[in-house]
């Protein structure tokens, strides 16, 4: 306005680094991949937990492990300023998961199947596939000891990646045994370090008085011959061990799903027992891991309650949409079922009053908005229902108007038939409008 002083330009506000927004374009490939999830859930009667984003520190220290890259550097935590509690944004689901279910005793009564969905928070360098505000989706069971369960999940990633389009990803597996052999391996893989500390970098120094064990996860191209000949923990199963890890390798075996043995996947906390597995591409570059998980049978101890069996994944969903991407799977789109075409604003009150009945008979209707601008042509209203993609105009001009009528006309089969159709009985012609039919 011409009688106000300009104001000093206000500096836009940026999105936090490496914490993405969502927009329209990309929502509905997350929206089907969603509803492609929900529908895995019920198939596998696997029921939905949510639990806050903001959990004590406490929790993931004890509950994701001290030694860990995720406790030791990249976690969001924070002092409560109002009571000086320490807390932290969810690195992981995994420990909210299993505090939810010691705290509401969950599993008094059997096993319970969960998964969940959401946000979590990670301090990383920002690159490809790795974000600092990423989204997981996670399926755990509690309370189940058996194999049969270690299967299960696996099959529910496997099926999922192929109910979306996905190819060529490959299933890696190991087991980490039992505490006690896990012991003897790490007696071992200490003894065969320090002969090789020269070779040793850095981290894998640190390591190696922290968690031996990570050290085999190096990504580190110098170290490779070196932990390529390290001793492998399944030569130091014993025999319930290897028969829980036979019994998961047959089973899959048995389903057709192929897999191979990686003696290098470890997850080096205490609590972990028996199956991992990680679900690997080469398409996305140095972000492969899709997928990974294990059995836990000793976190629910760590945390304070009885020992209880348990086994889950998680699964990086930015990773799994991009990999849909680059594959080239089509993801349908949303289109309304049919665009109101609106001459002048005359029109509006019997208009809206018509939307409303058909939205309610299951009709999806985008509605020209033009009041505040001007309703414009009709032919440049045509374009915006032609890009809108819905498959018909409806149009509600002052002649049909006059008869208490509005015009469909067809806008995808290239016929552009049209048919005058009555307001007073919008449900003899509202089906014929669903796409979805
Ligand atoms: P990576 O080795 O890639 O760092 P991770 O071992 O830290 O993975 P998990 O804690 O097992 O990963 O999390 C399960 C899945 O979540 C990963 O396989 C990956 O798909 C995804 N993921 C982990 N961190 C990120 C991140 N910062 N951004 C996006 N996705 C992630
Ligand atoms: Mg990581």
């Amino acid at each position: 306005m011409a009688d106000t002083l300009p104001a000093a330009k206000a500096e836009k506000i940026f999105a936090v680094k490496g914490m993405n927004d969502i927009l329209p374009a990309d929502s509905s490939r997350w929206e089907w991949f969603e509803q492609h999830v929900r529908e895995l859930m019920d198939a596998y009667a696997y029921r939905n937990i949510r639990t806050p984003i903001v959990e004590h520190t406490q929790l993931f220290v004890k509950g994701t492990g001290e030694t860990t890259d995720i406790v030791e550097k990249e976690m969001y935590s924070f002092e409560d300023r109002l009571n000086g509690e320490q807390l932290t944004l969810r690195p992981e689901n995994t420990p909210g998961v299993v505090r939810a279910a010691i705290e509401h005793n969950l599993t008094y009564d059997g096993g319970k199947r969960l998964f969940y969905m959401g946000p979590m928070f990670r301090h990383e360098r920002p690159q490809r596939g790795r974000y600092r505000q990423f989204y997981q989706l996670g399926a755990e069971a509690l309370g189940f000891a058996g194999p049969e369960l270690d299967v299960e999940l696996i099959l529910m990633v496997w099926q999922l990646f192929q109910r979306l389009g996905l190819r060529d990803i490959r299933i890696e597996l190991n087991s980490l045994g039992l505490p006690p052999e896990r012991l003897a391996h790490k007696a071992a893989l200490v003894t065969y370090f320090e002969q090789h500390a020269d070779a040793l970098d850095a981290d894998s120094q640190r390591r190696l008085r922290t968690n031996p064990l990570r050290i085999l996860d190096t990504k580190n191209p110098a170290m490779q011959t070196l932990v390529q000949g390290a001793p492998q923990l399944l030569s130091f199963l014993q025999e319930a061990s290897l028969a829980h890890f036979e019994t998961v390798t047959s089973l899959l075996t048995g389903c057709g799903v192929p897999w191979r043995v990686n003696p290098r996947l470890v997850r080096g906390l205490d609590y972990y027992s028996h199956t991992v597995f990680e679900f690997i591409t080469d398409e996305l570059g140095a972000q492969g891991t899709l997928c990974g998980g294990g059995r836990y049978d000793g976190l629910f101890e760590m945390l304070g309650a009885k020992p209880t069996a348990a086994v889950g994944w998680g699964m990086g969903i930015e990773r799994v949409l991009e990999l849909l991407q680059v594959q080239g799977v089509v993801v349908p789109r949303p289109t309304p079922d049919a665009f109101a075409v609106i001459p002048d604003a005359k029109a509006l009150p019997v208009v809206m009053r018509t939307l409303l009945t058909l939205r309610n008979f299951g009709v999806n209707v985008q509605m020209h908005a033009g009041l505040a601008e001007g309703f414009g042509s009709m032919k440049s209203q045509f374009k915006r229902a032609d890009a809108s993609g819905a498959r018909f105009a409806l149009v509600f001009g002052a002649d049909e108007l006059a008869q208490n009528m509005v015009t469909v006309k067809s806008l995808r089969d290239g016929s552009g038939a049209q048919t005058l159709q009555p307001l007073s009985d919008v449900l003899q012609w509202a089906p014929t409008l669903q796409s979805r039919a």
